[in-house]
C-alpha cells in the first residue's frame, strides 16, 4: 500500500494511462544495481530514485574528481575528493527518502553476491571490460541488463533479455578495450541515461523494452538516431 505522501509525491505518473497505484507499488518492490555513477549513472539513479524504485544498489570504488563535474550531476564541488558510492547515497535518499539505497565502493569482481538480489542491471560504466563482465554475469545468471556506452557527442543503448536477445558480447565481443581519458560533453551520457531509465521502467512494469535485441546508435551533433536489429551471433561463447 502507497502512504498519502508517496501518493502526493507521485501524483504526476500515478496519473499516467495504465500506471496507477498497482504500477507504483511494483517499482516500490523492485531492486535495481546501478554499475558506475558517472555521467551515465548519475541520471539513471537520480531518475529511478525520483520515481520510486523501492531498492537500489549502487556500486562505484572511484572518488569525485574535478574533472567529472562537467557531466556527474549526483555531484558538487565541495563533494570532490570524497567516495562517489557514499555521496550518491545521501543525496539520492535527501531526492526521496520512501527508498532504500545500498552503496559499495568495490571493484566489480568483488561484488558479484550482492548482484544476484536485484532484477534488473543497470551498465553505466566506461570501459568494454567491466561491461562484457557485468554481461557474462547478466547471461549465466538470467538477469536483464541495460547497457549504454558514450564518446564525445556519440552514445549507444542496448538491452539485453535473457533467452529473448543477443547479449552484449555478441555485438561488442570482438571489439578491443580502448585506454585512457577520451572525450565527453555532459549532455550524451545526461541523454542516454535518461534513456536507460526509461527502459528500467518500462522492464520493470512489464512494458515492451524498445532497445531489446535493437540497438540505438545516436550523434547528438549532427542529431542522427539510428535503431538496428542485432542477430544473434552462432559463434558468442557467452549466449550460444
Ligand atoms: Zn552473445
Amino acid at each position: 500500500m502507497l502512504s498519502l505522501k508517496e501518493k502526493e509525491r507521485y501524483q504526476r505518473q500515478l496519473i499516467l494511462k495504465g500506471f496507477g497505484e498497482k504500477a507504483q507499488e511494483v517499482l516500490k518492490k523492485s531492486r535495481v544495481a546501478i554499475f558506475g555513477l558517472g555521467g551515465l549513472g548519475s541520471p539513471v539513479s537520480l531518475y529511478l530514485a525520483a520515481s520510486g524504485v523501492g531498492h537500489l544498489y549502487l556500486f562505484d570504488y572511484q572518488r569525485v574528481e574535478l574533472s567529472n563535474l562537467n557531466r556527474q550531476i549526483l555531484y558538487q564541488t565541495k563533494d570532490v575528493g570524497e567516495e562517489k558510492s557514499e555521496v550518491a547515497k545521501k543525496a539520492l535518499l535527501a531526492l526521496n527518502p520512501e527508498i532504500e539505497v545500498e552503496s559499495y565502493s568495490q571493484r566489480l569482481e568483488e561484488a558479484v553476491e550482492i548482484w544476484k538480489e536485484a532484477d534488473l542491471l543497470i551498465d553505466c560504466l566506461d570501459n568494454l571490460e567491466g561491461r562484457l563482465f557485468l554481461n557474462k554475469f547478466a547471461v549465466k545468471q538470467r538477469k536483464p541488463l541495460i547497457s549504454a556506452g558514450v564518446e564525445g557527442w556519440n552514445g549507444y543503448l542496448y538491452t539485453y533479455l535473457p533467452q529473448k536477445t543477443s547479449c552484449l558480447n555478441c555485438i561488442f565481443g570482438e571489439k578491443t578495450n580502448k585506454e585512457g581519458i577520451f572525450p565527453v560533453i555532459g549532455v550524451t551520457p545526461g541523454i542516454l541515461g535518461m534513456l536507460e531509465a526509461a527502459e528500467a521502467i518500462k522492464y520493470l512494469l512489464s512494458m515492451e523494452v524498445s532497445s531489446a535485441g535493437q540497438i540505438l546508435f545516436f550523434n547528438l551533433e549532427s542529431f542522427s538516431f539510428n535503431l538496428i536489429k542485432v542477430r544473434k551471433n552462432s559463434s558468442c561463447e557467452v549466449c550460444r
